[in-house]
């Protein structure tokens, strides 16, 4: 019987992939983005733990709503962090002809990623920055690590919309979407490129993570809490500013 631990299952979405789709948002994460909007999904053990059977039947139950372009997409947190689970998980809809998403920052690679990556139709990249100083600074992750995926999928030839969160007087200028365009140019595997406005609206959750886990409050501090929202439109003009090679 095989168990992973999610944080939460929502039926039907439609920002995460394309179509109507069942988010499953997985436990667990080992970035610490400075504008997570999760940060509920970041400590394994929160989680709650789940059958894959019991998954499956409530996939099942949503795929008449699908339609032809939508399916699952596994989020979170960070699905790779779950192997095995995931990569089940994906086996098995692919089995019932249901289309498989990855949404993942990139952050793993080798036996675990390759896994994942047999069953994943489609993979939502984020390319959170374009050089290893900010990735430190603002996710604690990889600038590197995260192009070592962005080969893999070239590598596999996994279709793969890039996305990006835009947050003002950090990466909201012409420069740096420029400089996105021109590290993706390569790629033919990147099909789409989302540049996502950066939203306050997880202000509460970090608040009510600070009043449940007292001895991890120090951990739970929204850093972009100073910063303003992204207005819809700066984010469409910078897309048309980056000009990506599509
Ligand atoms: S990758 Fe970053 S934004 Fe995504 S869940 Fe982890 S910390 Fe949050």
């Amino acid at each position: 019987m095989i168990k992973g631990r999610i944080h939460s299952f929502l039926s039907m979405g439609t920002v995460d992939g394309p179509g109507v789709r069942s988010v499953i948002f997985m436990q667990g994460c080992p970035l610490r983005c400075a504008y997570c909007h999760n940060p509920d999904t970041w400590d394994f053990s929160h989680g709650k733990e789940v059958e894959l059977e019991e998954l499956l039947q409530k996939v099942l139950r949503c795929k008449p709503y699908y339609g032809e372009n939508g399916g699952i997409t596994v989020s979170g947190g960070e699905g790779l962090l779950q192997p095995e689970f995931v990569a089940e998980l994906m086996r098995r809809c692919k089995q019932k002809g249901i289309h498989t998403a990855l949404d993942t920052s990139g952050c793993v690679t080798g036996e675990a990623a390759e896994k994942v990556l047999e069953y994943t139709d489609l993979c939502l990249l984020d390319v959170k920055f374009d050089n290893e100083e900010d990735y430190k600074e603002y996710t604690g992750g990889s600038f590197e690590k995260t192009m070592e995926f962005l080969e893999l999928l070239e590598s596999k030839g996994i279709p793969t919309w890039v996305r990006r969160v835009i947050v003002p007087s950090v990466n909201d200028n012409e420069d740096s979407v420029k400089k996105l365009a021109k590290i993706i140019k390569p790629y033919t595997c990147v099909k789409k490129v989302e540049l996502l406005p950066f939203r306050k609206l997880c202000t509460p959750k970090y608040e009510m993570m600070r009043e449940q886990y007292p001895e991890q409050a120090s951990e739970y501090v929204f850093k972009f809490e100073d910063k303003e929202s992204c207005p819809a439109e700066k984010a469409k003009a910078l897309y048309e500013a980056a000009e990506f090679n599509l």
